[in-house]
């Protein structure tokens, strides 16, 4: 089984194929987002000043702002995209800077804890078999005088997240338990956001039952994600900023469309395609209301003149009414007490059947038994099916083709 981190498994959440694209594919995006080139100059930064304070040394704050502006043309690259029009790498630069200032201001002389370590590689397992294997990176891990250990991690982000978010928050609550695992006999594990823009710092402790469910979910996930042979692209809001726009399968041909000349665009096949198909819809669904008008007329006419057959040219049209009960569904009202009765009665088995799309649902998320998910497969014929949807573009999207 893979190694898995949290950032892994969110992008697996976010979207399967893009996880797939990255992590299984090894597909690297060529650009790289000035937000991610700022944070990481950042923890740099931070990282040097607590790393000199092992050798007594307390950085300055100019000290360590020369440093960031090193790294930060050092490691400046083509490939940075700053996609905000109205800003530009220097505002980006100097909010960088700023954090900096915020944080060493709210935390010099940096006396209040012991680093143990930054940057700080943790590697551990959820389950005793090592089936489950997880790695992650500390910020920082320090401990207070109290002997608590403290998870740091600096967050450069333009929003505050509420204490909530933080109380459910994964990648810490998985830090934590790395930090078990190689201190078992920590006693008490904090968690602490710093919050570098809003001078704040949200601080979170895991109880056991938290950190059980945790593992628990975790290895549920990984399950699922062992099991996915198809790896779905799941479209959102995100996409927006998806670096696989032009690979991606919902995405490609839209990518491959966005810069052709108006005339270019409205004769490339596919688009030609879809353009009649969405005039034969409009079309058939036209056709189908006249349809369901005319059927209305005909069983009015039937009723108000006690026929059964209506002839025309060449067809006849039979008119028939009948009654049958209607039972609750699956959800509806009634439904418990219906099925309680059949069942009590002992005659479930002549009227239940096997849901079959239900069954499917179970073999894609995985979440069975192996050895019994894989006797089912053995029943199952792989038929090649496909399905065709039309849906209307978003206004963004129609602007983005005029
Ligand atoms: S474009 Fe959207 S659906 Fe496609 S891989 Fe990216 S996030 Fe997933």
């Amino acid at each position: 089984m893979a190694v898995y981190s949290h950032s892994q498994l969110s992008m697996y959440e976010e979207c399967p194929r893009k996880y797939k694209l990255y992590y299984r594919d090894k597909i690297r995006p060529d650009t790289e987002a000035i937000e991610l080139f700022l944070g990481s100059r950042v923890h740099e930064a931070l990282k040097k000043c607590y790393d000199d304070l092992k050798f007594m040394k307390v950085c300055s704050l100019e000290e360590l702002l020369a440093y960031y502006r090193n790294i930060w043309h050092r490691n400046w690259h083509p490939a940075v995209v700053v996609s905000r029009t109205d800003l530009t790498a220097e505002h980006y630069k100097a909010r960088g800077e700023e954090l900096i200032k915020k944080f060493y201001r709210r935390n010099s002389p940096f006396n209040t804890d012991l680093t143990i370590g930054t940057e700080m590689k943790l590697d551990f397992s959820l389950d005793d078999s090592g089936k489950y294997k997880m790695l992650g990176y500390v910020d920082r891990l320090s401990r207070l005088p109290d002997g608590t250990f403290a998870i740091n991690d600096y967050k450069t982000s333009v929003n505050l997240p509420t204490q909530q978010a933080a109380d459910g928050d994964r990648q810490l609550g998985l830090y934590h338990i790395g930090v078990q695992r190689k201190w078992p006999n920590a006693q008490n594990i904090r968690l602490v956001w710093h919050y570098l823009d809003f001078e704040t710092e949200l601080v979170s402790e895991r109880t056991p039952q938290a950190i059980s469910a945790l593992i628990q979910s975790t290895k549920r996930l990984i399950d699922i994600i062992e099991a996915d042979t198809v790896f779905s692209p799941r479209e959102s809001a995100s996409c927006e900023w998806c670096e696989y726009l032009d690979i991606c399968p919902r995405t490609k041909h839209g990518f491959m469309v966005r810069e052709l000349p108006l005339e270019e665009y409205l004769s490339e096949p596919g688009v030609v395609l879809v353009n009649k198909y969405a005039e034969l819809k409009a079309e058939a669904r036209r056709i189908d209301e006249e349809i369901d008008r005319i059927k209305e007329k005909l069983v009015d006419y039937a009723k108000n003149n006690d026929a059964e057959v209506i002839k025309g040219n060449g067809y006849k049209v039979s008119v028939t009414f009948s009654e049958k009960l209607k039972f609750p569904g699956k959800r509806d009202e009634g439904r418990d007490e219906l099925e309680g009765i059949i069942r009590g009665a002992g005659k479930w088995d002549e009227v239940s059947t096997l849901d079959t799309h239900a069954l499917q649902d179970v073999l894609e998320e995985g979440t069975w038994k192996q050895d019994l998910l894989d006797e089912i497969r053995e029943y199952g014929e792989l038929e090649q099916s496909s399905s065709v949807r039309l849906s209307k573009l978003r206004e963004e999207d129609i602007g983005e083709l005029e």
